[in-house]
């Protein structure tokens, strides 16, 4: 199977076919850190962490590299409102920003590059510009000059001329074209954040830090360049301009945008809408109450829930509904672990298992589902990454899977076969799951359990148990319906009773 990507350079699904046979260099454009991050910071890293996952599993070898700007101006700006140093800050968010990212199984990543570790790197391209004369110098900053790129706006189909509009406030600061951009940016105080370069004391524009940190780990060319939508002009477009006009080679061959994150939120008029998050409306959600609030499980669970290029609608109500269908699938791993009576994660599922365990005509069917089931999800994930198709079949061969406990309710407690594929059956929905990250742990990280309410539902089943067993049915129904009252519902099934909130 063809993994195609849609790449924004090209406006069309390709097949993707990495630069060289075998390796994928990824480059994702992370956070600039004077604010906590919000839940829109996490999607791309969650996003392109379950990519490479998705790659490794199809054999690449694959690099991943998230930048951190931990100089700009925003930075510098915030550092002074709160009194501190820019540095102590952007530390300070950089490791809150690192400590979300380990909760939220992003693991993968190979380099986290900083802007501030690559000062030399970023002052020697601009140089490189400088003998093209693409780069300039106008009252003491250096600008790039966007009529050296013969193919300036490519990525966002925007001409030059288009973008005097939107510049026309930094006109009159010495630049040849109001679409040229910030290479360098000289210090205007002696005590601003700076480096000594051949333009004088100052400090790197946006820009060109991602030119220079991508290529540094991934070479010239690279396979995949991605970043939220919002960031196709100007950061990319720019990134494109000065590094192909540097290296007079194609940069990035594949750029993927990420959908914006979109809250609901009540506008003036009374009526909810879903609208990007933004500090004037006041609906910013940030990563660390969001994490406080849900199990990390589920916010990554909830995120490659929607198409990657589509605008995730967050609300709460929206991720207690993926939190539901998650949960069946907990409960489907924790049901197969009583009956298998061993670790449904230990083993990975044996297709061959299923063929030799199926011998009525009702089994064989169920064990050609889990097959089939297996090639469409790897099929949805070849087409655009289509992450959101993908969770689908997981809830999908839930169904099967449980349908396949209760048309057998009588057989399974005694019949190795039917247990085997029962077994089987969630074995290779974890197994899929696990190629984006998701089902990896136990069920107690994804779920907030309480302790004491454990204890206490064991207590309840129990005596409910016992009622029944002395056939005191009515204390037993008194039991589950009291229950229902307080939305607890209780399962009764061959391998045990279960119980989960409403
Ligand atoms: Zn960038």
């Amino acid at each position: 199977m063809a993994l195609k990507l849609y790449n924004t350079l090209t406006n069309q699904k390709e097949l993707f076919e990495p630069v060289e046979p075998g390796k994928v260099g990824i480059y994702v454009c992370g956070p600039t850190v004077y604010k906590e991050s919000h839940i829109g910071h996490a999607v791309g890293p969650v996003i392109f962490d379950a990519l490479k996952k998705y790659l490794s599993y199809k054999g690449y070898k694959v690099t991943l590299v998230i930048n951190i700007t931990d100089v700009d101006d925003k930075i510098i700006s915030e550092a002074k409102a709160q009194g501190v140093k820019t540095e102590d800050l952007a530390k300070k968010l950089t490791a809150s920003y690192f400590d979300a990212m380990e909760k939220l199984g992003v693991d993968s990543v190979d380099h986290y590059p900083r802007a501030t570790e690559n000062i030399d790197g970023i002052i020697k391209l601009i140089q490189r510009l400088g003998e093209t004369d693409a780069a300039y110098v106008a009252e003491g900053d250096v600008y790039f000059d966007v009529s050296k790129c013969a193919d300036y706006g490519k990525l966002s189909n925007r001409r030059t001329d288009d973008q005097q509009e939107t510049t026309r406030e930094l006109s009159g600061s010495g630049k040849r074209n109001p679409a040229d951009f910030a290479l360098w940016k000289t210090c205007k105080t002696d005590d601003e954040i700076g480096w000594d370069s051949p333009w004088g004391r100052g400090r790197p524009g946006w820009h060109i830090e991602c030119s220079v940190m991508s290529m540094n780990h991934l070479g010239e060319t690279f396979d995949i360049h991605g970043g939220g939508i919002d960031l196709v002009f100007p950061h990319h477009e720019n990134e494109i301009a000065q590094s192909e006009t540097a290296t007079c080679k194609p940069y990035a061959r594949f750029w993927l945008h990420n959908g914006l994150t979109r809250v609901k939120t009540k506008a003036s008029s009374g009526e909810w809408k879903n609208e990007k998050m933004s500090k004037s409306l006041g609906n910013i959600k940030q990563l660390s109450e969001l994490l406080a609030e849900y199990p990390a499980q589920l916010i990554r669970f909830f995120m490659l829930s929607t198409h990657y290029r589509r605008p995730i609608d967050f609300s709460d109500e929206a991720l207690q509904a993926v939190q539901k269908g998650m949960m069946n699938l907990y409960r489907l791993i924790e049901r197969t672990g009583r009956l298998a009576g061993e670790d449904v994660f230990a083993e990975k599922c044996s297709l061959g298992l299923i063929t030799e365990a199926a011998q009525t005509d009702d089994d064989k069917k169920f064990a050609e589902i889990i097959p089939q089931i297996q090639l469409q999800y790897l099929e949805a994930l070849d087409d655009d990454f289509n992450t959101a198709r993908a969770i689908s079949l997981l809830y999908d061969l839930c169904s099967e899977v449980n349908r396949y406990f209760e048309q057998n309710r009588t057989r399974i407690p005694s019949d190795k076969n039917a247990q085997v594929l029962a077994r089987e059956g969630t074995r290779m929905m974890v197994d899929l799951g696990q190629i984006l990250g998701l089902l990896t742990g136990p069920v107690e990280t994804a779920v907030e359990s309480d302790e004491l309410t454990s204890k206490l539902m064991e207590l309840l089943i129990e005596l409910r148990k016992e009622a029944r067993q002395n056939k005191n049915f009515e204390l037993a129904d008194a039991i589950r319906d009291k229950l229902n009252d307080i939305n607890v519902v209780l399962e009764d099934s061959p391998e045990g009773t279960t119980w989960r909130k409403e």
